[in-house]
């Protein structure tokens, strides 16, 4: 069957990972018409905005994109593209799993998590005012409306993958009302799913013991910026923002994409580990029925790992992007 993806490559490294993952994708064997679109920086140059019209309609129509890196001027400039998808489209679960991948050194060996985070408000709708000269406010906005999906949508995924244990992170006890609603209502949809245990843990325990054990851990439910953070935190466990994919998800549109930023540190020297956005494919596959290309480049991924010879920088090696993906398509 063949379907209709919009592809986004992005910034920074974006062009590099994109390219091996379309041939991955190409050589395992699925049918996908692309539709090549802009967005962040090169769409800002281009036409004038982060995310172009002509992007959004793309993904209104096809329902899914692929997207590579966006870069986000620190302190100034335009809006973030992400955010911007995120809320237009209203992508409101944020999924990142982590998983320890057999064959890369890295502190734990057993990591086998999945994250979900709150993907449209909390800090990001970037509200900020200055109330008095040199007082700023950011407001954080919390609903209930958000709050009960990412909850609903944290356990039907739980059910689904077999997953018994939720732990919420929050800070609760000093803002009482916002992170004590996301709080309330993931426990009140916890009642809904007997099977699956829920517990709450203030989120600066939470990265010490994610640190210390994070095999102790299934499943994280976090809002907005927690949920930024420690999803960086989490792909340090593993080896990397190499490693980890991600998907955006909402009740109309699926957007894939890698968790990591665009790298302009390493950005056009060939030297990007393509492997979390061929994952994030990988997602993308499994959500478009795809199962068995989407096993295959799995198998292959984790054999190329097994066998330890080819490996990008950021994991100690010294293989290039395209030497990395030449590996995997033997494997394939
Ligand atoms: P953002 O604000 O968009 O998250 P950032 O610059 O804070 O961007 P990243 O772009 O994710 O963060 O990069 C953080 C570090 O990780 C950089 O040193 C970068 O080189 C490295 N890195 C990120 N992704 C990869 C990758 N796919 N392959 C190799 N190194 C990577």
């Amino acid at each position: 069957m063949r379907h209709h993806v919009t592809l986004i490559p992005g910034d920074g490294i974006g062009e590099e990972v994109a390219e091996a993952t379309l041939e991955v994708l190409k050589a395992a064997g699925v049918d996908i018409q692309w539709d090549h679109q802009s967005a962040g920086l090169a769409a800002l140059y281009k036409s004038g905005t982060p995310v172009p019209k002509a992007t959004l309609d793309s993904i209104r129509k096809n329902g899914v994109a692929l997207k590579g890196p966006t870069t986000t001027p620190v302190a100034s400039g335009h809006r973030s593209a992400n955010v911007i998808l995120r809320q237009e489209l209203d992508l409101y679960a944020c999924i990142r799993p982590v998983k320890s991948v057999p064959g890369v050194k890295s502190r734990y060996e057993n990591v086998d998590l999945v994250i979900f985070r709150e993907n449209t408000e909390g800090l990001y709708g970037g509200q900020e005012l200055e109330v008095t000269k040199g007082t700023f406010v950011a407001l954080k906005v919390v609903t209930e409306h958000a709050c009960t999906a990412i909850a609903n949508a944290t356990f039907a995924y739980a059910a689904k993958h077999n997953r018994h244990h939720v732990t919420v992170g929050h800070k609760a006890n000093i803002l009482k009302l916002s992170d004590g609603l996301f709080l309330h209502r993931a426990y009140q949809v916890a009642e809904q799913y007997p099977g699956i245990t829920c517990n709450d843990v203030i989120v600066d325990a939470l990265c010490m013991r994610l640190v210390t054990d994070p095999s102790q851990f299934d499943m994280l439910l976090l809002e907005n910026l927690y949920g930024d953070i420690l999803s960086d935190l989490c792909a340090g466990l593993v080896g990397g923002l190499g490693l980890v994919p991600g998907a955006n998800i909402g009740n109309d549109y699926a957007v894939f994409e890698a968790v990591h930023g665009s790298a302009p540190d390493i950005a056009g020297q060939g030297l990007a580990n393509p492997t979390a956005l061929i994952k994030s494919a990988v997602m993308m596959l499994q959500h478009l029925g795809e199962q068995t290309a989407a096993a295959r480049i799995d198998t292959a991924v984790e054999s190329v790992f097994l066998q330890g010879h080819v490996r990008t920088r950021d994991l100690g090696g010294q293989a290039t992007t395209q030497e990395f993906t030449k590996a995997l398509l033997a494997a394939l």
